[in-house]
């Protein structure tokens, strides 16, 4: 990608009203623009990072057994009268409308019984089960505060698979394999050693449920932490008898702030019960399906991930989810330069590495070192007067204050790709 046929830009002020480190370097950087306070869209660098989230949470979710699907939106009140859950009291965050006939609507908060009710079309028998089914599907929350960036938004896209299972031994089966995928998936994008999977109150059929939170100043919960153990306890469940159950001592625990990443929710036969969702077991009998929900929000670990591995230059993205690998800039208006830069950015794209290639002309040096410092690729790789009297292309990570002279072939070997 050329630098210069991108549309957007980057600047040196995010908007006053932003408070949020996530968000101030995400504008910043021109990956998202900001609506309206919760509400962001997701432009060409930063819908690159987030479809790269979205595709090893998917790679995760298909290893267990997942399949995709996407749900609607737009929901009726009918859906979720059986739980109770249309009433203002039970779930305070909806946004509702009404059809020009009255009959009333709601943007989707969560999908449990919408998803329930769609699958009473399919699942009848215990040859039917079990099933994982997931979405990347946009939800609507009218959340009170939303001063966190991209990490709590009023409109936000979540991963939401639900687990239908013939009994509670089967469910249990499945929750301890998505919890090695939650897992996984923490450490993939980047943020696996501030990750921790944490103990939260369960409901009617479970002791527990688990959060999976990371470290960062910037949460909004608090947790604490058994370093020793490498788990977590909630606010809500650091009581005498759950440490004695978890077999923590109040003392090796440490409060930290954090902000939850994902969780996994065990919910029984909550939801089968109120709309019904029965299967006939093998000895003819009906049974309500036993149900699991497994949430991630993609773009709230965009933000984490911002939030967690930034300086005071701007994002550091790691490998994995970063835009482009490599950040090739050509410093000033010689044509040989041009020319050398153009040659290495060609042979970069024809050997699939992905490259943004900042060849805007009339930029000083610093103000693109700058915006390569903003933008966080790994790499940066410099074609200048300098770099092509030596061996033609000045390195560096953008962990690294200083980096190497490489020649062209050098490059491509150290990226693993043949010249
Ligand atoms: P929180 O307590 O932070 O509001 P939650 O318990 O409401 O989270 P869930 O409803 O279980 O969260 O949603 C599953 C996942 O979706 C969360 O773990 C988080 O990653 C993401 N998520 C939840 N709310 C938001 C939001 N407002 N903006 C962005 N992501 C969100
Ligand atoms: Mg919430």
């Amino acid at each position: 990608m050329r630098q210069s046929k991108l549309f957007t830009k980057t600047r040196k002020e995010a908007p006053a009203d932003e408070i949020s480190k996530n968000a101030q370097l995400l504008i910043r950087g021109g990956f998202i623009n900001k609506e309206m306070a919760g509400v962001y869209s997701y432009l060409p660098l930063g819908l690159k990072v987030f479809k790269k989230i979205e595709n090893i949470i998917r790679e995760e979710m298909n290893a267990i057994g997942g399949q995709e699907i996407v749900l609607s939106s737009l929901q009726e009140k009918e859906t979720w009268e059986p739980t109770d859950q249309w009433n203002d009291e039970n779930i305070d965050v909806w946004f509702k409308t009404k059809l020009k006939n009255e009959t009333e609507l709601g943007l989707a908060v969560t999908h449990e019984a919408a998803i329930t009710k769609m699958l009473k079309n399919f699942l009848q028998s215990y040859r039917d089960l079990p099933q994982y089914v997931y979405q990347f599907q946009t939800k609507f929350r009218n959340e009170i505060r939303a001063k966190s960036g991209i990490m709590r938004c009023r409109e936000f896209v979540m991963k939401d698979l639900y687990s239908f299972d013939i009994d509670e031994k089967a469910h249990l089966e499945f929750y301890e394999k998505s919890k090695k995928a939650y897992k996984t998936i923490f450490e993939r994008v980047g943020i696996g050693h501030l990750t921790y999977l944490t103990f939260a109150s369960g409901g009617m059929f479970s002791p527990f449920s688990h959060e999976f939170q990371t470290l960062t100043s910037a949460g909004e919960d608090t947790i604490y932490v058994d370093e020793s153990k490498g788990i977590a306890i909630n606010k809500e469940v650091n009581n005498d008898e759950v440490l004695a159950k978890l077999g923590v001592k109040k003392e090796d625990l440490v409060e930290h702030r954090a902000v939850e990443v994902g969780n996994i929710f065990t919910l029984g036969t909550r939801f089968s019960d109120a709309l019904d969702l029965k299967y006939q077991t093998e000895e003819g009998e009906k049974k309500s399906v036993f149900m699991g929900s497994y949430g991630i929000g993609p773009g709230r670990v965009m933000g984490t991930v911002v939030e967690v591995l930034s300086d005071d230059k701007g994002i550091i993205w790691p490998e994995a989810i970063a835009p482009f690998r490599v950040h090739l800039l050509s410093l000033g208006e010689d044509e040989a330069i041009i020319a050398e830069a153009n040659k290495v950015y060609e042979t970069l794209v024809k050997n699939k590495v992905e490259v943004l290639f900042d060849d805007r002309i009339g930029m000083s040096a610093g103000e693109k070192f700058a915006d390569a410092d903003l933008l966080g690729m790994p790499l940066r790789a410099v074609v200048s007067q300098r770099s092509i009297k030596e061996l033609g292309i000045e390195l560096k990570k953008r962990t690294e204050e200083k980096g190497q002279v490489v020649s062209l072939d050098e490059l491509l070997k150290m990226l693993e790709t043949k010249a």
